[in-house]
């Protein structure tokens, strides 16, 4: 049996918003189970509690955003990735500002503070969503698809007009350790040309070589330099986990992406859950052995019962 997770306590985490610059403190509480990821503002007197969850989303113009108008949170993405990728289903997020912090533009933060809180067992079943049929989506020249598979895979393709990063595909066998090992620490990037002109449009007003790989037309300008060689693609799988994970559910399937963003994973994700016969919901006893077997923690990170 495969049961599902939440945080062992709570625990609180203070960073800068990429897009405001402000300081925001996040705290995760444990959560039943069946009760997934919910976001609550609590800057924001009786604002009522976003649910992690692809309908829920209201803008995906650089980052994932649940909600719409004054009670949204921006920049989910990259903990609803840890989140998925250490198998945890449930917790209460509460937040005091308007984007989940930033910090170094990676998941390594989150991964090291779920592994110091620890993480609970709860005794209800994991639930998964079973690919069936195929389905895609395009926009342009990009595309994504999701198609059966016994277990979760993303296999993701990157195109860039830049000498570093040109092409970049990986193929990324779903697993709690390949995730920490492979993905979870891979950062955000962007052109320096860009950060020039989003700064001018009073975003990305947070963003610094502290929490972004930036380039300019040559080369990497963070003195430290890269953490992969491929680290842009790595951390194309990073948001594509954390945006698909907003199906609510543990994935049997296949995803390929080729130029993808923020949009078409959320276009996908829609576009799965209307199609009714291309999925199902069934319960981890139900599944062949490599599903179950991908979310075994590694050491140090063993989950308790709680
Ligand atoms: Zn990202």
């Amino acid at each position: 049996m495969l049961y599902q997770r939440t945080i062992a306590k709570k625990v609180s985490i203070t960073g800068i918003g990429i897009h405001s610059g402000k300081k925001v403190t996040m705290t995760l509480h444990p959560a039943e189970a069946n009760f997934g990821i919910q976001f609550k503002r609590i800057d924001l007197p009786s604002a009522e509690t976003l649910k992690a969850d692809a309908t829920t989303v209201g803008a995906t113009e650089n980052n994932t955003t649940l909600g719409g108008g004054v009670n949204s949170v921006h920049t989910v993405e990259h903990l609803l990735s840890v989140l998925y990728g250490l198998g945890v289903n449930n917790v209460f997020c509460e937040i005091d500002g308007p984007e989940v912090p930033i910090m170094d533009g990676s998941g390594a933060s989150f991964v090291f503070v779920l592994k110091d809180t620890g993480i609970a067992t709860l005794n209800t079943s994991k639930k998964f969503l079973v690919v069936l049929e195929p389905v895609e989506v395009r926009v342009e020249d990009k595309w994504a698809r999701i198609e059966p598979a016994n277990r979760l895979i993303i296999d993701s393709t990157i195109d860039f007009i830049h000498p570093l990063i040109k092409t970049q595909n990986k193929v990324f066998e779903f697993s709690c350790e390949n995730f920490i090992k492979e993905i979870g620490r891979a950062r955000t990037f962007g052109m320096l040309r860009d950060v020039d002109m989003l700064k001018r449009r009073g975003l990305i007003k947070g963003g610094s070589l502290d929490n972004a790989i930036v380039l300019d037309d040559f080369k990497v300008m963070n003195p430290e330099g890269l953490r992969f060689k491929d680290e842009f693609v790595r951390h194309k799988i990073l948001d594509t986990l954390g945006d698909i994970s907003l199906l609510g559910y543990e994935i049997a399937g296949k995803i390929t992406t080729f130029k993808s963003g923020h949009n078409l994973h959320n276009l996908l994700c829609r576009k799965l859950l209307e199609t009714q016969s291309a999925y199902q919901i069934v319960s981890a006893s139900s599944l062949q052995k490599e599903a179950v077997e991908a979310f075994e923690l590694p050491l140090g990170l063993s989950p308790n019962f709680h």
